[in-house]
């Protein structure tokens, strides 16, 4: 919907691309004494032209996301983005233009397998930046290792949300109905791998399946509609089909939601799918929509245990009043980012990225000015 558009993937692609824009003189460099007669230096410099490609889901925050360091750091950037999602960064491009000198940013449009081929395979490409799926994460990897190249990745999700029976259920019930369904769940941090405790787990799944059956969303729930609907045809039969096969299941109930949506366009109803045991397709794999799992654990260690079983690597979170506890389990994870009390909270501060297969580098903060960057020694013989 224009609303999240705008609040959204507009405001803080602007917020990000001011942020980049104070740190172009922040950047110093180191010197060491390193020999009696000699000084050396450490400059950090451009790698020179960054091939970037992105996903549609965010079209202009995940540009921002690039164009900000890379720009910031001296680079020139060709931006590639998704063939779903073409004119929005068609527009950045222009307005780019009446800023910046020719050449910096080019915007090329056209398919994956075509356009996108050619960027990340082209001599002159020094860098290949990516946010997309795995799947593409490799064939980055396969052109990056042709021509020994550097390269981006960040790629999937399936963000672990780990609740305590001490969490203040009502607060985790409104994080989830918006962190686990925002843009229709097609966030890579899609708060959507829930992980229960004992005592709390029948409440939550009770209130979460209330409260997300209030979701608004359809071609008739208009402009301010909280959630809008799947990007094509075949996410939308994906989706489906996920729940199509959850509810085959016997053990697994849909609680709420759980088909499309009448009324035209690919409008997916926000859905919850209780009774998820870990080794489920729906708990083990990235559905990209509003989908929703939640599973009973029985202690903290199974808990930790569980939400690490993923090929994923990217974004979780704890819900606990127990500062130790939330600590304690905060270190266990392994993930790029973990919140507590809350999830989905990015600040152009804070770095953002992956561990294992939701790839490597960062988005974000100095360490993404720092990976859009390299290191350079310059000793001088003074004596
Ligand atoms: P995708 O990999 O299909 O497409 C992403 C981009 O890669 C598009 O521009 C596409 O045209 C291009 N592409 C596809 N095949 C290519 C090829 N062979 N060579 C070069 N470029 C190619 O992914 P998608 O379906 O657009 O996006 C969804 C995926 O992105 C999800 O897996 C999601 O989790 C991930 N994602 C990750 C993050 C993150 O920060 N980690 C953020 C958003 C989305």
């Amino acid at each position: 919907p224009i609303s999240n558009s705008l609040s959204g993937d507009l405001a803080s692609a602007i917020r990000c691309l001011q942020w980049y824009a104070e740190t172009t003189d922040k950047v110093y460099d180191e010197l060491a004494p390193a020999r009696p007669d000699s000084i050396s230096m450490i400059t950090r410099e451009p790698i020179g032209v960054v091939g970037a490609v992105v996903p549609w889901n965010f079209p202009i925050l995940m540009a921002a996301w690039k164009l900000g360091p890379a720009l910031a750091a001296g680079n020139t950037v060709v931006l590639k983005p998704s063939e779903y999602t073409p004119l929005t960064t068609l527009k950045l491009g222009q307005l780019l233009c009446g800023v910046l000198p020719p050449g910096i940013v080019n915007v090329v449009h056209g398919t994956g397998g075509v356009t996108g081929d050619a960027l990340i395979n082209h001599p002159r490409v020094e860098m290949i930046s990516l946010t997309g799926s795995i799947a593409t994460g490799r064939k980055v990897l396969e052109a990056a290792s042709r021509q020994i190249r550097r390269t981006h990745l960040e790629l999937g999700g399936k963000a672990p949300v780990v609740v305590f029976d001490d969490a203040d259920l009502a607060e985790v019930v409104e994080g989830i109905k918006v962190f686990g369904y925002y843009n229709a769940g097609q966030d890579c941090t899609a708060a959507c791998r829930i992980y229960a405790a004992p005592k709390i787990y029948d409440n939550l799944v009770a209130d979460l399946s209330a409260a997300v059956s209030t979701i608004t969303y359809g071609a008739d729930a208009g402009d301010d509609a909280d959630i809008g609907p799947l990007i094509n045809a075949r996410q939308f039969e994906r989706v489906a089909g996920f729940v199509d096969r959850a509810r085959a299941a016997r053990h697994l109930e849909v609680t709420a939601g759980g088909a499309k949506a009448a009324g035209g366009g690919f409008f997916y109803q926000p859905t919850v799918v209780a009774g998820a045991l870990q080794s489920d397709e729906i708990v083990r794999s990235e559905v990209f929509g509003p989908v929703v799992s939640v599973t009973r654990f029985s202690d903290a260690d199974e808990a930790i245990a569980w939400a690490n079983d993923s090929d994923y690597g990217l974004a979780s979170s704890v819900w606990t009043r127990d500062v130790g506890r939330a600590m304690k389990v905060a270190a266990a994870l392994k993930y790029g980012c973990t919140w507590v009390n809350t999830h989905f909270m990015l600040v152009n501060e804070m770095p953002h990225g992956g561990f294992k297969s939701s790839g490597y580098g960062k988005d974000l903060s100095m360490l993404a000015l720092d990976d859009y960057t390299v290191g350079r020694h310059v000793m001088v013989k003074h004596g």
